[in-house]
């Protein structure tokens, strides 16, 4: 690979979460880490989100920066762009992070991102083609009036994907995004943003492009598809997914578009942010720890228990932090918990999502409360305390794009037992007796998205796991793996540099 030219890029970072800003899933995670690995790399970025309500309860000081009259279907919407001062992410180096969010209240200030008590917002068509032409409009503002012309327009999953599309067509002759080039990355294949036929003029595109060519995707709209289509550069974050994707089982109807456009798609793993996720200097944990003194986890583990009320035991802690979703495999979990119960194990829950998943874990909770522990709730300061207090991880997803949860799992020493798909497979190296020997297991894997396979993969963890020297071996393994941005942000600029060459190169 070519190494990353000098030209510092000025990147547009769109999204519909941002960590610490607002975040319901991996999204935010990775978009908050890599614009602020760009910036620090020397880059221009400026990332722009919508102004949720969450965003105005963390009390960050907010600077107006432009107002803007968005051409809407209802007619023109005025919106109020502010720049969001946020500590977490001023970037120390010599690149510039300027982080916006669109304000138009009726859309965004509400309780949820995109939904409430499980359901979607109706408008949500209306909210995110919004947000997205809103985005459009401020690049011609800030065009106009500070000369601030991005190389590139990087867009997030369907609520951004439509950016895409708007810079190939509704803003195609605009003069100062000429030589603006669209990267879409899919965080999710699985969330695609479909819509019924007869809303299309929301999203004020012409009638033509509701075609299977473009946004029609067997009679609906398909905000993700009109993203695939139109992009110059599509990523998604690890390279198996990268591959799935373009089958039938794992394409989720797309794969016909994404085949035919694999010449420009590209898979780069995430990494972590590691001074949020550092358990060396974790503020939410009641002890810190490292590879060179491991003593800290014995007491996150212990204070865990505690907090969860499970009984203090020899065996096992094992975790779990997800959507309560079928993609992550929280069926197989269930499944499995009776049996594992007869086992000495115990199991720390944290997620929510489908109410079936989250009654049935309660009941398992209520029938094992010694060694069952669930909470329903997003909290972030027990994700980490679970991830620092338990001995394993548990993630037997049916697809999983790049994953997170295991890479915190690896770096705070607790074993991921995971099944071998998309990231999980790229990102955690299954234990057999070689693999270990060569100092490179760092984890369980298993083929089968059956709760058979799953338990048959934990009996083997438990058994390693008494075999003290063996186990320590795979947790030192695990927890000094490079799984830093430096590496995947080196690779997304460079392809960055590749589509702005050569008419971006000379721009100035
Ligand atoms: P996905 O994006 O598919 O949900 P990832 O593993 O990529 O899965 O990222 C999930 C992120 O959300 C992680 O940072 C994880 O810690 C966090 N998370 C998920 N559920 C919860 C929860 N209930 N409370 C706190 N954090 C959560």
């Amino acid at each position: 690979m070519k190494s990353t030219p000098d030209r510092p890029l000025k990147i547009c970072m769109v999204a519909s979460e941002v960590v610490p800003l607002a975040k319901t899933g991996g999204l935010a995670d990775v978009v908050g880490a890599l614009a602020l690995e760009f910036a620090k790399l020397g880059h221009d970025v400026c990332v722009i989100l919508p102004a949720y309500r969450q965003v105005d309860a963390l009390g960050y000081r907010m600077t107006e920066v432009a107002r803007l009259s968005v051409p809407a279907w209802q007619g023109v919407v005025d919106a109020r762009v502010q720049e969001i001062l946020a500590p977490p992410l001023q970037v120390k180096g010599p690149g510039r992070l300027r982080v916006l969010a669109i304000r138009h209240d009726p859309f965004f200030a509400r309780p949820g991102l995109y939904q409430e008590a499980g359901r979607d917002y109706t408008d949500n068509l209306d909210r995110f083609a919004f947000f997205c032409r809103a985005v459009m409009e401020l690049l011609v503002y800030f065009g106009e009036h500070e000369g601030w012309r991005p190389d590139l327009l990087h867009v997030h999953d369907w609520q951004a994907a439509l950016c895409a599309v708007y810079l190939r067509t509704l803003y195609h002759a605009q003069p100062s995004l000429s030589r603006t080039r669209s990267v879409l990355t899919i965080h999710n294949l699985g969330y695609q943003g479909l819509f019924p036929p007869e809303q299309f003029s929301v999203t004020g595109l012409p009638l033509h492009l509701f075609t299977p060519a473009a946004l029609e995707f067997y009679g609906r709209i398909n905000l993700l598809k009109g993203g695939l289509v139109f992009a110059d550069l599509l990523t998604t974050v690890s390279p198996t997914y990268s591959q799935e994707i373009q089958t039938p089982e794992y394409g989720c109807g797309l794969e016909g578009v994404i085949s035919e456009r694999k010449h420009v798609l590209h898979g780069i793993v995430n990494g972590i942010d590691a001074e949020l996720w550092n358990p060396a200097t974790d503020q939410y944990l009641t002890a810190q720890y490292s590879p060179s003194d491991m003593s800290g986890k014995a007491r996150c583990k212990k204070a865990l228990q505690r907090e969860l009320g499970l009984r203090s035991v020899k065996g096992p802690l094992l975790g779990v932090i997800a959507r309560f979703t079928s993609q992550k495999g929280i069926d197989l979990v269930i499944e499995i918990l009776p049996d594992l119960m007869e086992l000495d194990a115990q199991v720390a829950i944290l997620g929510t999502g489908d109410p079936l998943y989250e009654q049935q874990m309660r009941e398992l909770a209520e029938r094992y409360p010694e060694k069952i522990a669930v909470r329903n709730a997003f909290d972030e300061g027990l994700a980490h305390r679970i991830e620092a207090g338990a001995d394993m991880f548990i993630m037997p997803s049916r697809y999983e794009p790049c994953g997170l949860t295991q890479l915190y799992s690896l770096r705070y020493g607790t074993v991921p037992i995971v099944r071998k798909t998309g990231g999980l497979a790229d990102t955690v190296v299954g234990y057999t007796p070689r693999a270990l020997n060569e100092k490179r297991a760092t984890g369980f894997s298993f083929m089968d998205a059956s709760s058979a396979s799953l338990l048959t993969c934990l009996l083997l963890a438990l058994s390693v796991y008494r075999k003290k020297s063996d186990w320590q071996r795979l947790v030192k393994t695990g927890m000094t793996q490079d799984l830093s941005w430096a590496r995947s942000a080196a690779i997304y600029l460079q392809l960055f540099h590749d589509v702005v060459t050569p008419e971006g190169a000379l721009e100035k």
